[in-house]
């Protein structure tokens, strides 16, 4: 008796707040606690609550067979954000077995297309990312999109490799812009011109409303107000999510208290001492309080293995909040908040940094930063969202925008893949909202807390051969717990294909 009031009261609040969430502004909304709105959003897309005897916010909502099978018509898939969690996804949920045309995905990403390039950073690319590029984009072989990484060395102030450790063969390194390139390809071919998939530039999510059994996006495209109704909303809209400040407007991004200087340098024009060094190689050099690494990646403008490769450095500096904000003030007086994109750093700062590396760096490294023409700089920062699904699985956050790790734990794409392989079995209904929230919440916690970890060591002040001890065992430590939760998923995943299902 007493559950049954229960649940009649959470049904008549439901209903109650859905009006008052359709009307309200996203200010209006992040008014209610996070708690109710799970109870609102399963009470209104659940038509009777399932299992009484459950506290109703935990009752899990029906299975059926997930959200792709009982469509009778296809089935309307928005992202929010255009980056690499946004293709992974688009990507994967597009190859999923299925009738034909019966899933259909619309990709809101707020730059203009001139904006989609690579802040020239570099991003590691490990088995599970090889994995995916080959079964989702046309067996593609790596040397196609990267550059081989056969080991991690580190050097000292005289330019003397001090140790070096194996990378087991496993690692490669891209840039954005090549990841970009190819799976921005393979989204247009899934597409079936337009017909199962569309890229739309400079189109900014506003809000997002459950409306019934669908959620209303509203979003602005070059000016101008639109809505689309979706089955399924994804917020792959990075660190600074917005999709996530919506729904979970208590979690906050920050600063960490220090900042990456970054550059990038075609090979060509550096010293053949530097080009051995650098070849197949991350090179770090530790000193107290900070961390300097390189590695070669591959241009932008055609296939990895047809064009020259780029030297990419990250130098790692704590800067306290006064410096920081001197720093983010681009050459035109404006302000940023985590970053400063290629050609905004004032000269004062970049001839600054070039000077202290000539002071503190090996000659290899002074060499690349002295040969950068344009040094950018990108703030660490620590976000992470504790939960990533809502309204029942209808609105999730994949990618970044459920944990924006520091980037010494180079992780940021492993998770978008693993993010993305979750919502495909959610999406089947091989997975519960719940599951898929659990699964990648621990895979995103441990990126988090490693990423601290990481940082700590990297960052304290601590001598070379410390850190050289201390950071190797717990990079591949981390990789190894992450490669664990791959492998469960693949287990998964080969039993479900084995089913029939997948
Ligand atoms: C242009 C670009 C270049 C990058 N270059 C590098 C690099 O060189 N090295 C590196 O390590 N990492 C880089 N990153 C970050 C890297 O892509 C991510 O850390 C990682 O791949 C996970 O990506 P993500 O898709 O979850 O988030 P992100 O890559 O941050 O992408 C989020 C996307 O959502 C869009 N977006 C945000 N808010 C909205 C909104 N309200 N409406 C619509 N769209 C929205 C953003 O414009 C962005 O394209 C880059 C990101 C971008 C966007």
């Amino acid at each position: 008796m007493t559950v049954h009031i229960k649940a009649k009261r959470a049904r008549i609040l439901g209903h109650a707040v859905h009006s008052f969430l359709r009307e309200a502004t996203p200010l209006h909304r992040s008014a209610i606690p996070r708690k109710d709105r799970i109870v609102i959003a399963t009470s209104i897309a659940t038509p009777s609550l399932p299992d009484q005897n459950y506290p109703i916010s935990l009752c899990p909502p029906p299975l059926q067979h997930g959200l792709l099978y009982p469509q009778t018509r296809p089935l309307s898939i928005v992202i929010a954000g255009g980056s690499l969690a946004s293709l992974i996804t688009a990507t994967i949920l597009l190859s999923l077995p299925q009738p034909s045309h019966s899933i259909n995905i619309t990709i809101l990403e707020r730059l203009p297309p001139s904006n989609l390039q690579d802040l020239g950073a570099g991003i590691a690319i490990s088995p599970s990312i090889l994995a995916f590029m080959s079964r989702y984009c046309n067996h593609l072989p790596p040397p196609k999109y990267a550059a081989p990484l056969h080991a991690y060395r580190q050097i000292n102030r005289e330019g003397k490799v001090t140790t070096e450790s194996e990378g087991k063969g496993q690692f490669w390194a891209t840039s954005w812009g090549q990841l970009y390139r190819v799976l921005r390809g393979r989204f247009d071919e899934l597409s079936d011109d337009g017909r199962r998939g569309r890229y739309l530039c400079e189109a900014v999510v506003e809000s997002i409303v459950e409306d019934g059994d669908r959620v209303v996006v509203s979003y602005r495209e070059k000016g101008e107000s639109k809505q689309l109704a979706a089955d399924l909303v994804v917020g792959a809209d990075g660190a600074s999510s917005t999709v996530r400040g919506l729904l979970l407007p208590e979690v906050k991004r920050y600063s960490v208290g220090y900042a990456c200087y970054r550059g990038i340098v075609a090979a060509s024009q550096v010293s053949l001492d530097a080009q051995a060094i650098f070849q197949d190689m991350a090179t770090f050099h530790w000193a107290p309080r900070s961390q300097m690494l390189s590695y070669m990646v591959p241009g932008n403008g055609g296939p990895a293995d047809e064009i020259g490769r780029y030297i990419n450095w990250v130098w790692y500096q704590i800067r306290d909040e006064k410096e920081m904000e001197e720093l983010l003030t681009d050459k035109d007086g404006k302000k940023h908040k985590f970053s400063l994109p290629p050609g905004k750093m004032r000269l004062e700062e970049i001839e600054k940094i070039k000077m202290k590396a000539g002071e503190e760096l090996p000659e290899v490294h002074k060499e690349i930063i002295r040969q950068t023409d344009d040094v950018f700089l990108q703030v660490v920062t620590d976000s992470h969202a504790g939960g990533n699904s809502f309204c029942g699985g209808k609105v999730v956050l994949v990618g970044d925008a459920v944990a924006g790790q520091r980037p010494h734990v180079a992780s940021a794409v492993m998770q978008a893949v693993f993010d993305a392989e979750w919502l495909a079995r959610l999406v089947q209904g091989l997975a519960s909202p719940e599951e898929f929230e659990e699964e990648t919440q621990s895979f995103s916690k441990i990126l988090v807390e490693k990423g601290k970890e990481l940082g700590a060591v990297c960052m304290g002040d601590f001598d070379p051969t410390y850190k050289d001890k201390t950071y190797y065992p717990l990079f591949f430590g981390t990789q190894a717990l992450l490669k664990a939760k791959f492998d469960k998923l693949d287990e998964l995943n080969r039993s479900s294909a084995s089913n029939g299902v997948l």
